[in-house]
């Protein structure tokens, strides 16, 4: 059988069509209380996509990703190494606003799960970052949270995951902007192709059950 070779266009045109999907979704009861869903913006082919919490309140209102006071100071760490925001894919793992912003449960993770899944593998990153405990346990596993692993790269399968803290944690905790900086600087070595030093996260190359629902 003839593979099946997409080019860029069709992947973005298949993307789009998910993200349809997304902005009509009643898979879970974060439907009911959305003004928008978020489904996420970015490149087709960007390097790197940034895996948010939730949507917030400004980007309930706007239907985009990370627009508030957590979005600014991302977009200052993506300069911070010299990346544009344009040119990275961000999105959440969960696509509507949970209310009041409280985490959301389990069953909204699992029930938006598939969204992120097609957003992984049509965009294809090369590394993704995962931002906070909720998105790094959806991402790389339930045993592991941000103070354990943020800044440690895991290869998994041909991509690299680089758990970091949540923007937002640095807008309540300023002793954390430092180690921000220093993690996304992590970042850029990776992008480069360069191996970080002096990093010791799990290089194992087993497939986690979650990257492996990905492939
Ligand atoms: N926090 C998130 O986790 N995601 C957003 O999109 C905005 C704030
Ligand atoms: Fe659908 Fe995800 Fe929104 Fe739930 S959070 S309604 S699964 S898009």
């Amino acid at each position: 059988m003839k593979p099946i070779v997409w080019n860029l266009v069709e992947l973005a045109e298949e993307l789009a069509r998910i993200h349809g999907e997304v902005l009509v979704c009643t898979k879970c009861e974060l439907h009911q209380g959305r003004t928008k869903a978020v489904p996420g913006e970015g490149p087709i082919n960007a390097k790197v996509m940034f895996v948010g919490e939730g949507p917030g309140e400004k980007e309930d209102l706007e239907g985009r990703p990370f627009v508030g006071a957590a979005g600014k100071f991302l977009t200052e760490l993506l300069a911070s190494v010299g990346l544009e925001r344009s040119s990275v894919f961000i999105t959440n793992i969960v696509k509507c606003r949970p209310p009041g912003n409280r985490a959301p449960k389990q069953g909204e993770v699992d029930s938006c799960y598939a969204y992120l899944q097609d957003q992984i593998r049509l965009v294809a990153p090369r590394i993704i970052c995962p931002l906070g405990t909720p998105a790094i346990k959806t991402v790389l596993g339930p045993e592991y949270s941000v103070s354990q692993v943020h800044g440690r790269p895991f290869k998994r399968d041909d991509r690299t995951v680089l758990p970091l803290y949540h923007p937002a944690a640095a807008l309540y905790d300023g002793s954390l902007r430092s180690v921000q900086l220093e993690d996304f600087r992590i970042l850029k070595q990776l992008l480069d192709g360069e191996t970080p030093g002096n990093q010791s996260g799990d290089t194992t190359s087993g497939t986690s059950e979650q990257l492996q629902k990905w492939m």
